[in-house]
């Protein structure tokens, strides 16, 4: 019986984080959760799923009968660390995930990771930790848990490239001109996954794929000239790797992401799953195109950064969190996200980051960047 911790339980990742938990009552005990808003579904999830322990960002006004409450970072790490735990389900979003990652780390814990600006962010800090805890990482990210599975078929020196799948989002096929005045309910229409609205936006941006050629290197150890993005709109193979001898492994299955989410709990085991098996001769015909960094240059953004190193990706990651929350505010438009990250990218002096302060004051740089760009925006 494994013990689990549900970090950031109440988003789209932690709910069904949850349903893998209690589908599977005699592999897996519900041991702690975090949340970090929505007061009330969070008390709603204490009292229905009575986990041991609960850490909210802030103090709970009510108690819930056997639940140990506690409040703030501190307590969120400590919870990570926590030595009844077994597994961490990370599903925190944003570089907030960072300190909690490495805390589990550093324990050793099996770290079942869905959030990736903390792998953007953390580089090396991450693999140090890694190091230190012995602890183990594994991607639930659908992309990152595909590869992950198709690495498994040979040895890495035989790997020629990994090809991550991309649905293209929602305007993959509208001209650049008729992006400007996208809004943030159409922005977060994802045509095929059901997610939160950070994540749902950075698709539609690119965001998310850039992110995630990073989040690959950093997982695979992998030179960003050989991780390829393939748009395939269907999002039915999730993602590849290609052998030296011409051979592609690809992972296909239904998209539904309590399957990665309970692979990385389970690994190296297979267990059944909730999720619908994948029926080929229903699905519409899969069809797979090169991206065009032109019309989103988001995804050109992240390649510069991974080979610049250092804080570039620690910028592209913090610009595009903050240019986000200005968007959904109204004070940003939605082709000025990539702007505001290209200002904050060329403004920023680039410097190896040693360690998580380095990060952290990055991060704030490219934030308050972002906020000067659209200062001058709002101004012009
Ligand atoms: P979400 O917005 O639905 O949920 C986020 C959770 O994190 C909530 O429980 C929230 O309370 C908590 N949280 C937010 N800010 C926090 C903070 N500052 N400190 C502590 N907790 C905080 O997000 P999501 O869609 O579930 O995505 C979570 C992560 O998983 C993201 O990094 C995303 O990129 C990644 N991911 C999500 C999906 C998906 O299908 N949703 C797929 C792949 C990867
Ligand atoms: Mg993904």
């Amino acid at each position: 019986m494994k013990n689990v911790a549900i970090l950031g339980s109440t988003g789209s990742i932690g709910r069904q984080a949850l349903d893998v938990v209690q589908a599977h009552p005699d592999r897996f005990r519900l041991y702690g959760v975090s949340a970090h808003s929505s007061e009330d579904a969070f008390l709603a999830l204490l009292r229905a799923a009575q986990p041991r322990r609960a850490v909210f960002s802030r103090p709970l006004l009510e108690p819930v009968p056997g639940v140990e409450l506690s409040f703030g970072v501190r307590a969120l790490c400590d919870l990570a660390a926590d030595p009844q735990v077994d597994v961490v389900v990370l599903a925190i979003s944003g570089i907030a995930a960072l300190t909690p990652l490495l805390s589990a780390l550093k324990a050793g814990k099996r770290v079942a990771i869905a959030n990736k600006e903390s792998l953007v962010c953390g580089g090396d800090l991450v693999q140090e930790a890694l190091r230190q805890g012995g602890g183990e990482l594994l991607p639930v990210d659908s992309e990152q848990s595909a590869i992950f599975q198709c690495l498994q078929n040979g040895r890495r020196d035989e790997v020629e490239k990994l090809i991550l799948t991309a649905s293209g989002g929602p305007f993959f096929r509208r001209p650049r001109e008729a992006l400007k005045d996208i809004t943030p309910a159409e922005a977060v229409k994802h045509p095929t996954w059901s997610m939160g609205r950070k994540i749902s936006l950075d698709s539609a941006t690119l965001m998310n794929k850039g992110l995630e050629v990073i989040e690959a290197a950093r997982l695979f150890d992998f030179p960003g000239e050989r991780i390829e993005v393939l748009i395939h709109p269907q999002s039915v193979v999730h993602s590849m790797v290609a052998y030296r001898d011409g051979t592609v492994m690809a992972n296909l299955s239904a998209a539904d992401m309590r399957l990665p989410i309970q692979y990385a709990m389970t690994w190296p085991d297979r267990i059944p799953s909730p999720t619908r098996p994948l029926n080929l001769w229903e699905q519409p015909d899969l069809a797979f195109y090169q991206p065009d960094m032109d019309r989103f240059p988001a995804l050109r953004m992240a390649y510069d950064c991974l080979k610049a190193g250092g804080g570039c990706p620690v910028v592209y990651n913090g610009a595009n969190e903050r240019a986000a929350e200005l968007f959904f505010d109204g004070r940003l438009g939605f082709l000025e996200i990539e702007e505001s990250v290209s200002y904050a990218l060329d403004r920023f002096q680039n410097r190896p980051m040693g360690d998580l302060e380095d990060i952290l004051l990055a991060d704030g740089e490219a934030r308050r960047l972002v906020v000067e760009f659209q200062n001058t925006r709002s101004k012009a």
